[in-house]
Order: structure tokens, then C-alpha cells, then sequence
């Protein structure tokens, strides 16, 4: 039985993997007319037939703003190709103006939904406890939450990358029970990566994911072998395959470059 040996010194064997996830945060970006365009575009660059997904080799995710979901999702239908959201209230319904719960965005056709991204953390000042809560909402309403977790640069120059991961992952995951891998992805994004151009180096990236792995372990047993963890922060067709060949890391979580329907293919290509 082959091994797997992490951070902590110590060994595993080595774990069932899921197909590869590769999802695009568009952000704030693109017109409606313009995500058809994409899709439209994506869809006729794929091999024929490619019906389950796109690639062989990856599941292919785009999550857009609310006012693209139900349009993209009817596009979408029948490709494989997986539309979700960026975010979500940690409300069901009711007096939240301006807020969007998680049986909406799953009556327009998101699967999956980003919680706790950097840009929210920072912008909207959400904390542990509302990521949490965000978290459960999105499985109460049967969507998967992609939960973001990073270290600013300041907190990995002073040693501290992990404890600040690990503190933000015990938060987020505060009394979630998880029975499905599949219910589950995590996102490991150093803030000071996402956007800059400045991407984590893979060992670099793997030493985190599996902090990340061993925590899923530790709280999920089996169960947290296959939750998928994704790397996010700057990346790019020219290092996607060498950050996913890593045993931790299952895939990507992309802004910028999926934008451009070529870059998505190329790292959905390089996925291992
Ligand atoms: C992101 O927004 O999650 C992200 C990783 O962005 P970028 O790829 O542009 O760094």
C-alpha cells in the first residue's frame, strides 16, 4: 500500500481521491450576455461527446453574481458543466434587504456556493462565526459550500500560517456533521496570492493542505480523506499542474484566469 507522508511526520495510507475540481470565481465580473458567450464558447471548445463534464480528467464548476444563475444554469443544463454562487445569506428568508438565501440561489440552479472568501472577510468583515453560519446554511439547502481559508502575508511571515488556518476552519466548521466528502469542499487561498500574481510555491501549497487534511481528518475521520481541497491564488495555465500534482491538492479555485475560456481549459488540462 503506497503512503503519504505530511507536515505533522506522520504517514497515512494513501487516500481514495474524487475527480479534480476546477471552479472559476468570476467576481464581479461579466455581463449576463457576456456569460452566455463564455458558456457558449466553452462548451464548443470541449471535446465532443464531453457531455459529463468537460474533462476526463476535471469537474468543471463556474461561479458567477446572483444575476447570472438562472440564465447560466438553463445554459448549463444537461453539459456538466456545474453553475454556483459566491456567496449566501446565513438567513433561510425573511426581513434581509439586499441579501440572497441559499433555497434561492438552489431554485436558480447553483450546486455549489463560495463561503468566506477573502474579499468578504475583508470588505464585508465576516468572521468565523458568520462563515459558520453561512456554511450551514448552504448545506441546509443542499448546495456545497466552497469554504476559503488564508493567511494574509503578514500572518506567514511571522510564522503563523497555520494556526491562523486551522483557527479558521475549526470556526467555520463549528458543529457541522459531514456523513458525504462530496458535501464538502475547502479552499486553501493565501490572501496575499489572490489576484496579485503571487502564487504560493506547490510545496508550499501542499504543506498547508495537508494542515488542511489532517484538521478534516481529525474532525471527520474517512469521511475527511475525500473532501476535496482546492488551491486558490494566482492560478494560472503555466502553474496548475505542478501546484495539482501535489497528493493534498484537488483541484483549483480560479479568479482571474477564468475568466478567459482558453486559461480554464488549459488548467482544467493540466489537472492531475
Ligand atoms: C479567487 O478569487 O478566489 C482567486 C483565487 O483569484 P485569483 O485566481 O485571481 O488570484
Amino acid at each position: 500500500m503506497s503512503i503519504d507522508t505530511h507536515q505533522s511526520g506522520e504517514t497515512h495510507p494513501a487516500r481514495p481521491r474524487a475527480r479534480a475540481l476546477i471552479a472559476g470565481n468570476w467576481k464581479m465580473n461579466k455581463l449576463p450576455s457576456e456569460a452566455a458567450a463564455w458558456l457558449r464558447e466553452l462548451q464548443a471548445a470541449l471535446p465532443a461527446g464531453a457531455a459529463s463534464g468537460g474533462s476526463a480528467k476535471a469537474e468543471l464548476l463556474v461561479l458567477v453574481p446572483f444575476t447570472h444563475l438562472p440564465g447560466m444554469a438553463k445554459l448549463a443544463f444537461g453539459t456538466g458543466i456545474g453553475v454556483g454562487a459566491q456567496d449566501v445569506s446565513s438567513h433561510a428568508s425573511g426581513a434581509y434587504t439586499g441579501e440572497v438565501a441559499g433555497p434561492m440561489l438552489r431554485d436558480a440552479g447553483a450546486t455549489y456556493v463560495i463561503v468566506g472568501h477573502s474579499e468578504r472577510r475583508a470588505y464585508h468583515h465576516e468572521d468565523d462565526t458568520l462563515v459558520n453560519a453561512k456554511v450551514k446554511a448552504a448545506t441546509a439547502a443542499g448546495l456545497v459550500p466552497i469554504l476559503c481559508v488564508g493567511e494574509s502575508r503578514a500572518e506567514r511571515d511571522a510564522g503563523a500560517a497555520s494556526t491562523v488556518v486551522l483557527a479558521q476552519l475549526a470556526g467555520a466548521l463549528e458543529g457541522l456533521d459531514l456523513a458525504n466528502p462530496a458535501a464538502l469542499v475547502v479552499a486553501y487561498e493565501p490572501v496575499w496570492a489572490i489576484g496579485t500574481g503571487l502564487t504560493a510555491t506547490a510545496d508550499d501549497a501542499q504543506e498547508m493542505s495537508a494542515v488542511i487534511r489532517d484538521a478534516l481528518r481529525e474532525r471527520y475521520g474517512a469521511v475527511g480523506d475525500e473532501v476535496r481541497v482546492l488551491y486558490g491564488g494566482s492560478m494560472k495555465p503555466s502553474n496548475a499542474a505542478e501546484l495539482m500534482s501535489k497528493p493534498d491538492i484537488d483541484g483549483g479555485l480560479i479568479g482571474g484566469a477564468s475568466l478567459a475560456v482558453s486559461d480554464l481549459l488549459a488548467i482544467a488540462e493540466a489537472a492531475a
